[in-house]
């Protein structure tokens, strides 16, 4: 298919530059001056031309993504694509009236250049998909998947705020005192990845068993993928369903190579080890926990700054950098209060996005106790408790 050339082609010029542009001067062109350059691009060439402008476009998009996720640390950095293995593009932009059922099997979709396209069902196609991706698998069947965000979820109007602080012991906190990890691969999985990878440093480059190793490693890699975007939908879900108010970590501003959670005492070299092995992956996790909680929540997440989160006694509002006594355990010596070390955190969070929130308007009344449903603007004069007079930046 013409198509999926074109957006090789594009892809591959992409990563052309980026490789010769490493070790030079500046940095390498971003999207805006690539699509200048695709427009030039196309009126050289005619057979690109041709093509489908959006659809190359979007490969460009693509990968520009995939360098957001290289720098991030999250991805490994964008390779070639080569005929016959990556076959596949993205269209954007879809109209309503450009996918149609045609029966209770088979739909059909607008492909740009190429005409209407007829595909079976195995799943219903969601009311107002925006984008596809068409694939090939390695058996050579084509795939489309359209992409299909779930919308905002409806807030409880029960006042109540959650703090979530994002860790690396811990992944997420919550100030109600729950502790949520996200899966990984279980210890089996572990250790059958651990095998493959020394399978993988002893095979020979372009041998038919490497290529087999390495599936195995992606189908693995995938597994965890799937399981930690459910966690991540369900656990958004839940927050935003049960909370008018969540508020998270700018993590913009926290500096995820410090030593984890910034305590100054002496981590044990097992748990230094696990939470260099983890960052990257959990960094990704973050960032999409984030994400999903605006599109789920949108105007509802209060992003604070993490500046004394760990440090500030959210019992009595006091700063103590000696009071965590250790990863897990904070305890102030002011006014004697002790608990977990991130269930403090996310308190502090959750009393900060509190105050922004009365700030902003979004409504958040006194906490857990009120509970029956109401859809009143809150109060003016009444703010929740600790807000404002805790001597904490707000933001
Ligand atoms: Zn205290």
């Amino acid at each position: 298919m013409g198509h999926c050339a074109h957006a090789r082609f594009v892809w591959n010029l992409a990563v052309e530059q980026q490789a010769c542009w490493r070790l030079g001067r500046r940095t390498a062109p971003g999207y805006v001056e690539q699509a200048r350059q695709l427009t030039e691009a196309r009126r050289e060439f005619a057979w690109l031309a041709a093509g489908s402008v959006t659809v190359q476009q979007q490969a460009l998009r693509d990968f520009a993504q995939a360098m957001a996720g290289f720098f991030a640390g999250t991805h490994w950095r964008p390779t070639w694509r080569k005929a016959g293995r990556h076959e596949g593009f993205r269209q954007v932009g879809l109209k309503p009236g450009h996918v149609r059922k045609v029966s209770r099997r088979w739909a059909q979709v607008w492909v740009p250049k190429a005409g209407w396209v007829r595909f079976r069902l195995t799943r219903p196609v969601p009311d107002g998909v925006r984008s596809y991706r068409v694939t090939r698998d390695a058996s050579g069947r084509w795939h489309i998947a359209f992409a299909h965000i779930p919308g905002p979820v409806p807030a409880p109007g029960n006042g109540r705020a959650a703090g979530v602080d994002r860790g690396v012991v811990v992944s997420a906190a919550l100030s109600t005192g729950e502790l949520l990890h996200i899966p990984g691969l279980t210890a089996a999985e572990a250790r059958r990845f651990r095998l493959l990878e020394r399978k993988l440093a002893r095979a020979r480059k372009g041998s038919r068993r490497r290529a087999a190793v390495k599936r195995a490693l992606n189908r693995l890699r995938a597994r965890l993928t799937d399981r930690r975007k459910d966690w991540i939908e369900k656990t958004t879900t839940a927050l935003a369903a049960g909370f008018d108010v969540i508020g998270l970590e700018d993590l913009k501003i926290k500096s995820m190579t410090a030593s984890a959670r910034g305590t100054r005492a002496e981590p044990g070299r097992g748990v230094a080890a696990k939470a260099g092995l983890n960052r990257a992956i959990l960094a990704s996790g973050w960032g999409q926990l984030a994400t999903r909680l605006e599109h789920k929540a949108p105007g509802r997440v209060v992003k604070v700054d993490p500046a004394y989160t760990s440090q500030r006694c959210s019992a009595c509002g006091i700063r103590d950098a000696r009071a965590r006594e250790s990863q897990a355990v904070f305890a102030c010596r002011s006014c004697s209060h002790t608990g977990h070390a991130d269930v403090n955190a996310a308190r502090n969070i959750q009393q900060m996005a509190r105050a922004c929130a009365a700030g902003h308007a979004v409504p958040a009344r006194e906490g857990p106790r009120t509970s029956r449903p109401t859809h009143r603007e809150p109060h003016p004069g009444r703010l929740p408790s600790g807000a404002g007079q805790s001597g904490i930046p707000v933001r």
